[in-house]
């Protein structure tokens, strides 16, 4: 089986992840940068041995500023950004707070998502030759979701570490025994180093 490796890199703080399809010029990416930083975020990822260029989808982890700030430049790209069904209802929420800061940012087109159950993207992903699932991830916010892959990488967005969870969290515990669950090892957050789960 084709190795599904995530390639991370790292710019104002914040980690963003992109994984080879089954073309290798064909990329899968795991958030959108901070609103107004395309170039930024396209300089960053040359620490990659990708290019922003060859981006063609996007699964954003949750729709906070610093994870989906981009989705309307990916959209302009013509990268194909995803949407699952516990999205979508923070966008205007995060909208209204990057507006007034961020004066040249623009809209997401919400009616260009893909949508998508996360029962559907295991199949979604075989297709474009990743193996793995996306699954809903409550804890760091409702609209979470994580990608597990089969070769036990886990891309997790703002879910709190195991180390840092209350005990009566109960949806990160839940999020994190699901993970589990799906034989997720190698644990890469986006605002600290990578862990391994035991
Ligand atoms: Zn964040």
């Amino acid at each position: 089986m084709m190795q599904s490796c995530p390639a991370s890199f790292r710019y104002q703080n914040t980690s963003y992840f992109v994984m080879p399809s089954g073309d290798e010029s064909s990329l899968l990416a795991f958030d959108a940068g901070w609103p107004c930083s395309l170039h930024e975020y396209a300089r960053a990822m040359k620490a990659t041995p990708y290019r922003f260029e060859h981006i063609r989808w996007a699964i954003v982890s949750h729709f906070h500023l610093d994870h989906a700030g981009l989705i309307r430049d990916f959209q302009d790209a013509g990268i194909q950004c995803l949407l699952f069904e516990n999205q979508g209802q923070g966008i205007d929420e995060m909208e209204d707070m990057i507006a007034p800061k961020y004066k040249a940012y623009r809209r997401i087109q919400k009616q260009a998502f893909l949508k998508l159950n996360t029962s559907e993207s295991r199949s979604f992903l075989a297709a474009i030759g990743i193996h793995g699932e996306v699954i809903t991830s409550h804890g760091h916010s409702d609209d979470s979701v994580s990608l597990v892959t089969d070769d036990h990488e886990v891309l997790i967005g703002d879910l709190y570490p195991v180390s840092h969870l209350m005990g009566d969290d109960v949806k990160s515990w839940e999020s994190w025994v699901r993970i589990h669950e799906l034989g997720g090892k190698h644990i890469h957050p986006s605002h600290a180093p990578p862990f391994e789960l035991e």
